[in-house]
């Protein structure tokens, strides 16, 4: 795992285990916690997805969004599993804001797509990350949360 040097002017990569950045001397040790602990935190929500605990998989998701609001990937899980639990209008939030950040993010993309489709009429599909088993059935499969996250 490579870590980034998160201070906006620098971005410099670093070795993970640096305990400040070579570039600019920005202490990283902190920083890399926090990766790693948000690394976990996504990890959990996808379990917790999988195992079918959706209002614990958002919060996972949420409180991910919440430190980390440019977390495209955190964020589209969160809209995801929002849209699970059939909270439409989260769901669509999510995916504009994601949508904002980075206007070609497919899976936002799609998102948007969905929900828009949905708002004139739902009905049935089978919405779920890759990691989770195929389900019999019509549907369009959308495929939202490609892979774990590594740990260090
Ligand atoms: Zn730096």
């Amino acid at each position: 795992m490579k870590l980034f040097c998160p201070e906006p002017s620098c971005r410099a990569e670093n070795l993970p285990t640096a305990d400040i950045c070579a570039r600019c001397g920005l202490p990283l040790k902190a920083y890399a916690q926090t990766l790693d602990y948000a690394a976990r935190l996504f990890n959990r929500g996808l379990d917790l997805v999988q195992q079918h605990q959706l209002e614990q998989a958002r919060e996972c998701f949420a409180a991910l969004v919440y430190w980390y609001p440019h977390d495209r990937e955190a964020r589209n899980a969160l809209a995801m599993t929002c849209l699970m639990l059939n909270d439409l209008i989260s769901a669509t939030e999510h995916w504009q804001k994601v949508h904002e950040q980075a206007p070609s993010d497919s899976i936002a993309n799609q998102g948007l797509a969905l929900t828009t489709s949905w708002q004139k009429g739902p009905h049935l599909m089978n919405v779920l990350p890759e990691s989770m088993p195929a389900q019999s059935g019509k549907g369009t499969r959308v495929v939202i949360v490609k892979k774990k996250r590594k740990k260090k």
